[in-house]
């Protein structure tokens, strides 16, 4: 295809603005799909994806539009990640592309979202077009709307185009500005190859896949390439574009975005952002890369059944082929026996790989408190990175703690703004702005990552009755006076409850995760004391009175079924428990034990 007639673009929105329901539509209008395929959003396809409505890994779909001009265009289209945890990827979906769709629901108006994925798209030297969706609600404005694209992104919004991508309406008017409005790309088809690496999964059938956009030269059938960042070469065979299917070609020219297959084993080989250049003509210089993601929350996975670690081992392995963000090392906790300590891009990812090592591996787990990377500074000179409290240095030995901020933008109606702010100062925020678009306010604060890893999005959530949306971007590292609270259930320390915490929230943390315990540890025949404590002191204590009497002894000679009820139950508890000396603690506790309210 020559470059005039190749459009690539991805398409920006906050969460729930429509982003994937237009992409279907684009599908759709450009006939790549039979209605009855088109039944679930094509691009969300994985089903925790689906089911929550959110998209975490980029997709990518070669349309063919016949446009008004009597040209027939290729239209690449990059979707891309709603949610914050992934903002990464975004960025490098972007890299791939010469323009976005910036899609704002004309009910809802501009979101915090849409400003992070804006500016991104702004640093990626993108050609915007602002999209107007949902204009057929009743509640929709879109002259308002249009006004706040201007003021608070920035970028004119005279010719934004308003469409209802439910309802099918003006989707013809999204494709024509995509034509017309986008500038092709450039490249140069007899240079040498140089290939971006967007992405790499693993399938099942074919190995690992690579999507590649193609910047120079041609990326052709069972040529040899080389990856620039380490010399691997590889024989290639099989390109291809989606189309949303695999649709296998020749070769992929320049400006052109598809797969290859190359018979590598693992998708550790496959740097993302790295340059593809051929073995025998290879290109002098890399194409500028990107960012590699680092995982900035971290937590403990152990299995509740020991017999598990080995399923629990391949399953991390298997999760990470897909995931290059991921990271999982060995770890050994007292408590909790053997587990991994995994890294993550947040909160969201997190719980994304917990659930399907539950739902698609068949895993039951028990999940540390989160914790984020604490910088530690030694009396003896020397600096490390910290990740598990459980590793935290005895107090001599530690100079200095730095710990990480972040810079989280925070939209909201004026009527909320007050519980937000004391939300925020209650969590030692510190204002950076305060401005308003029409009745919203935004909020910029710096804030400590170690207090937003604590239910901070819930909490957002409910004083803000779910208006306030929220945004974040790492901002460095600050020195704090920083404290491990350990939890001990009759003198024994659980290393898997300790944390760490700013010193002046420890007590009510630590009074808080005493009085939980109280109520979810079942008593037993004995006492049970319930501490918490920074090194030999202790700063919160609860206690468990002895229980009295037998609990099935109530249904002896009663009804049969009733009794059989009871004790199932309590053999399915007996699977969630884990042994403290002789206390028996339900894995419940140690979930609710890490909400703080
Ligand atoms: P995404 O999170 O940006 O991918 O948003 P979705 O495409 O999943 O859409 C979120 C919700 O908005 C879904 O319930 C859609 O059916 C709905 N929606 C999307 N576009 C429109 C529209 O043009 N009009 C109306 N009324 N609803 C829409
Ligand atoms: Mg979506």
């Amino acid at each position: 295809t020559p470059l005039s007639l190749i459009r690539n673009f991805s398409i920006i929105a906050h969460i729930d603005h429509g982003k994937s329901t237009l992409a279907d539509r684009l599908i759709q209008t450009c006939g790549g799909l039979t209605e009855r395929e088109m039944t679930n959003q094509v691009l969300d396809n994985m089903d925790i994806e689906r089911e929550r409505g959110i998209t975490i890994k980029a997709q990518t779909v070669r349309l063919s539009y016949p446009a008004k001009d009597g040209k027939t265009y290729v239209l690449n289209l990059m979707d891309t990640p709603g949610h914050v945890d992934f903002a990464y990827e975004v960025s490098r979906s972007l890299a791939a592309c010469e323009g976005s769709l910036l899609v704002v629901d004309a009910s809802q108006g501009v979101e915090a979202q849409t400003l992070a994925n804006v500016y991104q798209a702004i640093d990626a030297h993108h050609e915007i077009v602002p999209v107007l969706n949902k204009i057929d609600l009743p509640a929709a404005e879109p002259e308002q709307v249009r006004q706040q694209i201007e003021e608070v992104v920035g970028i004119p919004a005279d010719d934004a185009i308003e469409i209802s991508a439910k309802t099918g309406l003006n989707i013809i008017g999204v494709l024509e500005a995509l034509v017309t409005r986008l500038p092709p790309p450039v490249g140069d088809a007899d240079a040498p190859l140089q290939a971006l690496l967007v992405d790499s999964w693993y399938d099942a059938y074919l190995g690992v896949i690579i999507l590649v956009r193609v910047k120079n030269g041609r990326l052709k059938r069972h040529s040899k390439i080389r990856m620039m960042s380490n010399g691997a070469t590889h024989t290639v065979e099989q390109v291809g574009v989606f189309s949303p299917a695999m649709r296998p070609l020749d070769d992929l020219g320049p400006g052109e975005i598809g797969y290859i297959n190359a018979a590598i084993k693992t998708v550790a080989d496959c740097n993302i952002g790295d340059t593809i250049t051929d073995d025998r003509r290879p290109a002098s210089q890399a194409l500028p890369g990107f960012k590699a993601s680092i995982p900035v929350v971290w937590c403990g996975l152990f299995p509740i059944d020991a017999d598990d670690f080995e399923k629990l081992r391949e399953s991390l392995g298997k999760l990470r082929l897909n995931d290059a963000s991921f990271h999982f090392e060995a770890e050994t906790s007292a408590a909790l026996g053997f587990g991994y300590r995994c890294g993550f891009l947040g909160l969201l990812h997190l719980e994304i790989i917990q659930e399907r090592l539950t739902r698609e591996f068949n895993l039951d787990l028990i999940a540390t408190a989160p914790s984020v990377v604490y910088r530690i500074h030694r009396t003896n000179g020397t600096e490390e990175e910290l990740h598990n409290p459980a590793d935290m240095p005895d107090g001599s030995l530690i100079e200095s703690i730095e710990e990480p901020w972040i810079r989280a933008t925070i939209m909201v109606p004026d009527e909320y703004l007050g519980p937000v702010l004391t939300l925020c100062n209650d969590r030692r925020g510190r204002q950076v702005d305060l401005t308003y678009v029409g009745t919203r306010a935004m909020a910029v604060y710096r804030l400590p990552l170690n207090e937003v890893v604590f239910d901070f999005y819930d909490r957002l959530k409910s004083v803000s009755r779910g208006y306030a949306s929220f945004d974040y971007a790492m901002d460095g590292y600050e020195e704090s006076d920083l404290v491990r609270i350990s939890i001990l259930v009759n003198l024994e320390p659980v290393d898997a409850l300790s944390f760490i915490a700013h010193r002046s929230a420890a007590e009510t943390r630590g009074r808080s995760i005493c009085g939980k315990l109280k109520d979810l540890i079942p008593r037993q025949l004995f006492k049970i004391a319930i501490q918490a404590a920074i090194g030999g002191r202790v700063i919160a204590r609860e206690t468990i009175g002895a229980l009295s009497k037998d609990v099935t002894a109530k249904c002896y000679g009663g009804d049969i079924s009733r009794k059989r009820k009871l004790l199932d139950k309590q053999k399915e508890g007996k699977k969630r428990m884990r042994q403290f000396g002789k206390v028996e603690i339900p894995q419940t506790a140690f979930l609710a034990a890490l909400k703080m309210d």
